[in-house]
């Protein structure tokens, strides 16, 4: 069921994207590619960790090719394999830990979809409550380049 209103920070975002030259993911995944925050790229996703990550291990996952939503064409391509494989790292390197992931998307085409996966391995305190400032103590490049090593094969 959809919600009766759009949620302040979706809107926020909605407005930023509409007043942007171009598609700031597609900024992202250009600027993210091949450098020290990558944990998977493959042909069609990049996954890495943010360079404001707000927790320890958080992952975004975005197609490299503009897309709005997992229903473009080619967008489905490779999404249930990356998207394992990076669960996989997670749960090898840091004992199996509760996470929540979120698909980003939306029927309008300026919208680039994102998955962020966010790890419950933190405790959002009075700081974070009173100022939706987070302290995160890992560097997103370390979290990477640990999550990268991970050689974590799927087990049936
Ligand atoms: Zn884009």
């Amino acid at each position: 069921m959809p919600m009766p209103f759009v949620p302040p920070l979706i809107t926020q975002e909605l407005t930023a994207i509409e007043e942007a030259d171009r598609c700031q993911y597609c900024s992202i995944v250009e600027r993210e590619s091949g450098g020290e925050r990558v944990i998977i790229e493959n042909d069609h996703w990049i996954v890495f960790a943010p360079y404001c990550s707000r927790l320890p291990f958080e992952m975004w996952m975005l197609p490299k090719k503009h897309a709005s939503s997992i229903t473009a064409p080619d967008c489905l391509t490779s999404l249930g394999t990356t998207l394992r494989d990076a669960l996989l790292k997670l749960k090898t390197l840091l004992d199996d830990p509760s996470y929540n992931y979120m698909f980003f998307q939306m029927d309008n085409s300026s919208y680039h979809l994102n998955i962020r996966i966010e790890p419950k391995l933190s405790i959002a305190a009075g700081f974070e409550k009173n100022t939706d400032v987070f302290i995160n103590t890992m560097p997103p490049e370390d979290a990477a380049g640990s999550l990268r090593e991970v050689d974590a094969p799927l087990k049936v």
